[in-house]
């Protein structure tokens, strides 16, 4: 499958990656059911681990209302990798508490040029999502 977003995602993604570096960063993705990303939600790893992430539960809370009042639903996350490919780790497969949500992983094993890329984690298979990241998006 293919998930579309706007360019200036990747961009705000990657640069709360560097923000929470060297812990790994989260936050949620909004749009509508249908999937294709309109709103991007950094959250707070209330882990502050550098192999794991916890979003603020309240952080989320607001996420869904946002998403509501625009009349969307919550269709991914993101987190990032501060040292290793951003591919889902075991745990990430274990935790991922949804079959419909697209799983955004920033890759910094080179921290000068950080990887975004996408999974869909159904009973525990990892299927990689083709991303297409757009100038603009309708
Ligand atoms: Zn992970």
């Amino acid at each position: 499958m293919t998930t579309r977003l706007a360019a200036g995602m990747r961009e705000q993604m990657i640069k709360h990656a560097y923000a929470c570096h060297p812990e790994e960063s989260c936050g949620l993705l909004a749009g509508p059911s249908d999937g294709d990303v309109q709103l991007v939600f950094p959250t707070t790893n209330i882990l502050r681990s550098s192999t794991n992430y916890t979003i603020d539960p309240r952080e989320h809370l607001s996420a869904i209302r946002e998403a509501d009042a625009a009349e969307m639903e919550i269709i991914g996350v993101f987190h990032s990798h501060p040292h290793t490919v951003g591919y889902p780790s075991v745990t990430d497969v274990s935790l991922a508490p949804d079959p419909t949500w697209v799983y955004l992983v920033v890759g910094m094993e080179n921290y000068e040029s950080p990887s975004v890329r996408g999974f869909r984690i159904r009973d525990g298979e990892i299927t990689e999502e083709v991303l297409e990241f757009e100038e603009s998006i309708t």
